[in-house]
C-alpha cells in the first residue's frame, strides 16, 4: 500500500512538471462562444408545488490525490478527497439511483485496467452499495432504475449488483464503450451480463435552463436530465428540485472538483488526454456550468467524485429534502 501511494506522488509530481513544462494554458474563457439562453421552468417558482422528492449519497469506495492532479490551479500539498459515490433518491413514483458506484466485484475487475492507469485509478475502503443497503435494512429491490451517468468503471460498476434494475444511459454513450473498451477507462466485464435490462436515455428538444435539451423524468419538473458533452460520448447530468426551494446539479465526470466550474478550470492537460474523449467539449460544458452558476449562486453543483461537497451536505443516513 505504501508502495502504491509513493508510486502516485512521483506519478502526479511528473505529470504536473510535464505539463508545466509544457506552458499548458488554463481554460480560455473568451475562446469559447455564446452558450444558449436560459429557459427558466415556471413550476420553479412555486417550489412548494414540486413532487415530495428527497435523496442521499453513498459512498462506495475513495481515494485522495493532490488538487494539483485534480485540476488546473489546484494547490500541490492540498489533499484532496475523492469519493466513488452513488446518489439514492426517492420519490413518490419511484425509486432510482444516479450511478453506482464500485460493485462487489470489483476487486477482480479492476485487474483489467490497463498497467499504467492502474495506479491513477487505485481506490480504498469499497464498500458496494448492494452491501450497505443490506446492513441498512434497505431493499434493494425497491430500486426500479439507474440512470447512468456515464459508463467508465468508477459509476458502472455496481449495475450487475441489481439484477431486476433497468439500466439507463445514451445510445452514444454504449457506442462508446463497446468502441473503446479498456483503452478509454471502461471495464466491460462490469456490464457484459446478458440479463442487464438496457434503456436508451433519450432527451426532447425541450431547453431547460443553458442546456438545448432535457428529459423530465417524472414529468412534474422535480428530476431532468440534461446531456453533458465530451467526457466520454453521450454523458447525463441531473437537476433535482426539491420543494424546500434546494436545486442540486450532478455533472458527473465533467470536472471532478467542484472548483473546476468554479474557476473555471480543466483537468491537468494530460490527464484530460487520458480520460476525456473530447477536450474543447468538455471545457464547453465547464464553462456552461460556470455561467449557471453566476445566475443561481445558492445551485448546489456535485461532481461525483468531490468528496469535500458529498461531505458538506453529508453522506447516508443523511437525507436531504
Ligand atoms: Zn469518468
Amino acid at each position: 500500500m505504501k508502495l502504491k501511494i509513493t508510486f502516485s506522488a512521483i506519478l502526479a509530481v511528473l505529470l504536473l512538471v510535464f505539463c508545466t513544462a509544457l506552458g499548458i494554458p488554463k481554460l480560455a474563457v473568451s475562446e469559447i462562444p455564446e452558450l444558449e439562453k436560459l429557459s427558466k421552468d415556471p413550476r420553479l417558482e412555486n417550489p412548494s408545488g414540486l413532487s415530495k422528492l428527497k435523496f442521499t449519497i453513498f459512498k462506495t469506495g475513495e481515494k485522495k490525490a493532490s488538487s494539483a492532479f485534480i485540476f488546473e490551479g489546484g494547490p500541490l500539498f492540498h489533499r484532496k478527497q475523492i469519493y466513488h459515490s452513488v446518489v439514492f433518491v426517492e420519490h413518490p413514483k419511484g425509486t432510482f439511483l444516479f450511478d453506482s458506484g464500485l460493485g462487489t466485484q470489483i476487486q477482480e475487475q479492476y485487474k483489467d485496467h490497463r498497467f499504467y492507469v492502474k495506479p491513477m485509478v487505485a481506490y480504498q475502503n469499497p464498500n458496494p452499495l448492494v452491501s450497505q443497503l443490506k446492513a441498512n435494512g434497505i431493499d434493494s429491490d425497491k430500486i426500479g432504475d439507474i440512470v447512468l451517468s456515464h459508463l467508465h468503471w468508477d459509476h458502472a460498476g455496481g449495475v450487475e449488483d441489481f439484477p431486476k434494475a433497468r439500466i439507463w444511459s445514451t445510445e452514444e454513450g454504449r457506442r462508446h464503450l463497446q468502441e473503446f473498451g479498456v483503452q478509454k477507462g471502461y471495464l466491460p466485464k462490469q456490464l457484459d451480463s446478458e440479463n442487464i435490462i438496457w434503456k436508451n436515455l433519450g432527451f426532447s428538444s425541450k431547453p431547460y435552463e443553458n442546456y438545448s435539451k432535457s428529459l423530465d423524468w417524472f414529468g412534474d419538473g422535480s428530476v431532468v436530465f440534461v446531456p453533458m458533452e465530451g467526457h466520454t460520448a453521450g454523458d447525463i447530468g441531473m437537476f433535482l428540485n426539491l420543494p424546500s426551494g434546494k436545486r442540486f446539479f450532478f455533472t458527473g465526470d465533467i470536472t471532478w472538483a467542484k472548483e473546476g466550474f468554479e474557476i473555471p478550470s480543466h483537468r491537468t492537460r494530460l490527464l484530460r488526454s487520458i480520460v476525456d474523449r473530447d477536450q474543447e467539449l468538455v471545457g464547453k460544458e465547464i464553462y456552461r456550468v460556470h455561467s449557471l452558476l453566476k445566475v443561481y449562486p445558492n445551485l448546489e453543483v456535485i461532481p461525483a467524485h468531490d468528496g469535500e461537497v458529498i461531505d458538506r451536505l453529508g453522506l447516508y443516513p443523511h437525507w436531504t429534502e
